[in-house]
């Protein structure tokens, strides 16, 4: 099996790796040439352009930054669709804009290619790892099709609906991910200012009702060590909150407990942390309560 990927940071990086290592064949493409030389010395083929890649892959996976990049790749002077034919299938796998998606998709299909959106949660680690939750939205039979290529680097692979339903599910987890990192930096940073220990604390709240991803992973591995290494940064995690914003306002419903998450979250990236990982979150509570949070 053959398969290119755009976009070689923090994910498409560890998604070529891991693909390689699971005997794919990867082209690559990024604007970054110090990132194709890496992947290229991992034994990945390195592509001209965008054309030149999906001229040479049948299927083609974007992990961008954001959609108007994506559409940037696609219809640009070297754009992917220079270089797609029939048969070829794009991956879109950037966490991106559900009407936008819609929107790629009838230009693709008006041109008779097939897309999928296929966007991932689980940070570097699980990408490395190849056990990635990957939520599918698209025709059944496109879905089908991938389906063991997608398995080669997630562990959850859930065809969750038709084209943008991936986009949908996604924005709607980090909803979720983000107000229950910021909620737990709030409980522990004020556990902390009442003199409590913050790793005897999340060793009870991991074996009680408070747990989730961020006190069961993130505290212990970022926050307790203070190792605030960049996987996921504070920029992306601020797109994903205006997405999951954007629909709840499409939609004319409230959102109580998520408008107040996201003005926490646009607060510490309009004092420039938006570069940092999204974990810095907790920095920012620990400044505003004057306490540090640390093994
Ligand atoms: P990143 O910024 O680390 O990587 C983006 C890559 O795209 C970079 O290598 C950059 O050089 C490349 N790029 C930018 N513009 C380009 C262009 N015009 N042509 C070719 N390459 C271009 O971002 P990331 O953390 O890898 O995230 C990628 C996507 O995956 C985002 O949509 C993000 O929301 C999503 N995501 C990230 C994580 C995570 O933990 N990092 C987890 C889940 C989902």
């Amino acid at each position: 099996m053959r398969v290119g990927i755009i976009g070689l940071g923090n994910m498409g990086g560890r998604m070529a790796k891991r693909l390689l290592e699971q005997g794919v064949e990867v082209g690559i493409f990024d604007v970054n040439k110090e990132f194709m030389r890496i992947y290229a010395s991992f034994g990945a083929e390195e592509t001209e352009s965008p054309a030149d890649l999906a001229a040479k892959f049948q299927y083609v996976i974007t992990v961008l930054p954001n959609v108007y990049i994506v559409k940037e790749i696609l219809v640009g002077e070297e754009g992917l669709m220079k270089g797609f034919s029939s048969n070829s299938l794009l991956i879109e796998m950037t966490t991106s804009i559900p009407s936008e998606t819609k929107e790629i998709n009838k230009m693709m299909e008006h041109a008779g290619f097939r897309m999928i959106d296929a966007p991932v949660s689980g940070g570097v680690k699980k990408a490395e790892e190849g056990t990635l939750s990957i939520m599918v939205g698209g025709d059944a039979f496109n879905f089908e099709e991938v389906e063991p290529l997608l398995g080669k680097i997630g562990q959850n692979v859930i065809h969750v609906g038709d084209i943008g339903a991936g986009h949908t599910v996604k924005a709607l987890n980090n909803m979720i991910s983000a107000a229950t990192l910021a909620v737990t930096g709030e409980a522990i940073a004020l556990g902390v200012k009442l003199g409590l220990d913050p790793t005897k604390m999340l060793s009870v709240i991991n074996t009680s009702t408070g747990k989730s991803f961020s006190s069961d992973f993130k505290f212990p591995n970022q926050v307790l060590t203070r190792n605030f290494e960049v996987g996921f940064t504070l920029d992306l995690m601020v797109k994903d909150l205006k997405i999951a914003m954007s629909m709840a306002e499409d939609e004319k419903v409230p959102m109580f407990i998520s408008s107040a998450s996201y003005q926490l979250w646009k607060q510490a990236w309009s004092e420039g942390k938006g570069n940092e990982d999204h974990t810095t979150i907790v920095k920012h509570i620990e400044e505003m309560f004057d306490v540090e949070i640390k093994a």
